[in-house]
Order: structure tokens, then C-alpha cells, then sequence
């Protein structure tokens, strides 16, 4: 039995299969198509895009692609989980109903010296995830460029989870004028408050138990901050000086980054006593390692 046919849904592996796909169910009969793009491994959170886009849209293409150019040299491009089976089947169950799994030979068919690349201005992409991970989001606008020219959706659905992402993507969208519209949706959590997300499965039993730490000090910066009225500055010295003393000797958070944004801009912010005004909007955001497992969040408050 083929793979179509067991999970019933359609899966583009080409270029050229994904634009006729779209060019027959879409542009032909007048329907509208939402898109959720991914690196596969699905999890709920991914679930709860596609559940949105279905909602949204008459049809849902979802894409599967573990993109080389957006990580590092000694970041986890090679083990990174693929599940392609699972995730077929995932995205049959929520009634997607095209898959693209393109090939890195096809989507880089030239030498990177010799290719193309979208750079998001530095106002957003330099800070943060950027400083830690450079190169990154370069890497992120150009596949994601590249996917909106091919499957050309009205409407491609974002996890907030990923927070810096879901702007640059906004910000590309807007500045390189796609018709597509950018549609940003919250993150999806485990019982205990850890960020679903593919890398969680990198965790040890000890780790996966000290993760949800995170979502902890973040829950508690929004409660020193918006009912306590602590100052920013204070609340984040606290939970950066907590996240520093929790675990034991071998197993402890390397933290990256904590810090308090605007929603919109990733502009810094801070109050304090001699500037005790606080700023509307906040979104804290944390990058911390446990070990080599690198995890992210963020919250809005
Ligand atoms: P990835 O496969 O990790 O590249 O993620 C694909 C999309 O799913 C991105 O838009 C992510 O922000 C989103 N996503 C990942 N994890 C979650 C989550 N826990 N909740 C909501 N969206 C998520």
C-alpha cells in the first residue's frame, strides 16, 4: 500500500506536485488556503495550528522540512527527530489536507555562496535568539520565503512559542509585501507548564522533571510585575538569581537570556524606583540550556 493511501492525504514531495496541488484545489474552484509551516516531529502544538488554519480556511497544506541553513554548525541539524510516518498521520486525523516535504537538494538547488537569503533588519534579529544563534533567523525568512512562493496561502498560522520568529516572520511578510497574512497563535503546554516543543524529547528523566522551571519563573515575573508591583528590574535579578540556585551540581540551567520586551518592537524595557512608570505591554522572554537541550519560552503579561 502506498503512503497516500494509508493515510488518505496528499503528499507533495516536489516543487512542481505542491503548485499543481494548489493550482486544482484552490486557485481552479475559488477556495481559500491556509498553511502551517514546520520541521515535522508534530506535537500538539503543531496540532493546534492546523486545528486554527481548518477553521480559518477551506484547505490546509502543511509543510515538513528540517531546514540545514537555519542552524549552526554544532547545533542539532542531524539528530533532529523525523517522523514522517507519524506525522502523515497526525495531519490526516486534523483534516490537513496536502503535505510538502520538499527535498534540501530541490529547495537549495544552487551552492549557499551562490544562493539567495532574506535578511530581516537587525532591529529584531540580533538580539536574543539571534546573538545566541547566529545566522538563524536569516535562515528561517529565506525557507519561509521560499515556502510562501510556493504553496502562496491567504493565511499561514505561527506558534507565539516561538516568539522572535513569529515577529520576523511578520515583519518580512509586511516588508516584502507577500499577500499572505501572518497569523501568530498561543503556545500549547504539557500538564506541568513546559512549552511542547520536538526538542523536549532530548530530555533526560532528571531534566524533563526540572524543565518546567521555566514556565515557573516566567509565571512568576508576571505576578511580581503586574500584581505585586514590583519593578522589572527587580523581579527579573530575582528569578535570574532563582534559576541560577535551582537543580543540583550536574544538573543546572545555562541561561542565555531572560528579558523583558515590547510585544511589538523586542525593544528592552525596564522600570525601576527612579523611573517607576510601566510600560502597557510586556512580553518576558527566556532561552536557557540544560545541558545541550536547548529550551525556549516566553509570556505575555
Ligand atoms: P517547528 O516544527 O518547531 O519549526 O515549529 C513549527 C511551528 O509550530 C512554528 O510556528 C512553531 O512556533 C509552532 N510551535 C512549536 N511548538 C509549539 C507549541 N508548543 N505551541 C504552539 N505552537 C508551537
Amino acid at each position: 500500500m502506498s503512503q497516500e493511501q494509508k493515510t488518505s492525504i496528499f503528499q507533495a514531495k516536489t516543487i512542481a506536485e505542491a503548485r499543481l496541488w494548489k493550482q486544482r484545489e484552490i486557485a481552479l474552484i475559488g477556495q481559500t488556503l491556509g498553511f502551517v509551516p514546520t520541521m515535522g516531529n508534530l506535537h500538539r502544538g503543531h496540532g493546534s495550528l492546523i486545528a486554527e488554519a481548518k477553521k480559518q480556511c477551506d484547505k490546509v497544506a502543511v509543510s515538513i522540512f528540517v531546514n540545514p541553513i537555519q542552524f549552526g554548525p554544532n547545533e542539532d541539524f542531524e539528530k533532529y527527530p523525523r517522523t514522517l510516518e507519524a506525522d502523515l498521520e497526525l495531519c490526516t486525523k486534523l483534516g490537513a489536507d496536502m503535505v510538502f516535504t520538499p527535498s534540501v537538494s530541490e529547495l537549495y538547488s544552487r551552492a549557499l555562496e551562490q544562493s539567495s537569503f532574506v535578511d530581516v533588519p537587525e532591529e529584531l534579529t540580533n538580539k536574543l535568539c539571534g546573538k545566541f544563534r547566529p545566522g538563524h533567523f536569516r535562515g528561517v525568512a529565506t525557507v519561509v520565503s521560499k515556502l510562501f512562493n510556493i504553496i502562496q496561502a491567504h493565511k499561514a498560522f505561527f506558534g507565539e512559542k516561538d516568539y522572535q520568529q513569529l515577529l520576523v516572520i511578520k515583519r518580512m511578510a509586511e516588508d516584502l509585501n507577500y499577500a499572505c497574512e501572518v497569523i501568530g497563535l498561543p503556545t500549547v503546554r504539557e500538564a506541568d507548564g513546559l512549552a511542547m516543543s520536538s526538542r523536549n524529547q532530548y530530555l533526560s528523566a532528571e531534566q524533563r522533571e526540572l524543565a518546567p522551571v521555566i514556565f515557573q519563573i516566567l509565571t512568576q515575573l508576571k505576578i511580581q510585575v503586574r500584581e505585586q508591583n514590583i519593578s522589572i528590574k527587580k523581579a527579573l535579578e530575582t528569578a535570574r538569581t532563582d534559576l541560577k540556585i535551582v537543580g543540583q551540581d550536574k544538573l543546572k540551567f545555562d541561561l542565555q537570556y531572560l528579558d523583558a520586551c515590547d510585544p511589538n518592537t523586542l525593544e528592552i524595557i525596564s522600570n525601576d524606583a527612579q523611573n517607576p512608570d510601566l510600560h502597557p505591554e510586556i512580553v518576558f522572554l527566556i532561552a536557557a540550556k540544560l545541558n545541550e537541550v536547548r529550551l525556549i519560552d516566553n509570556l505575555k503579561v
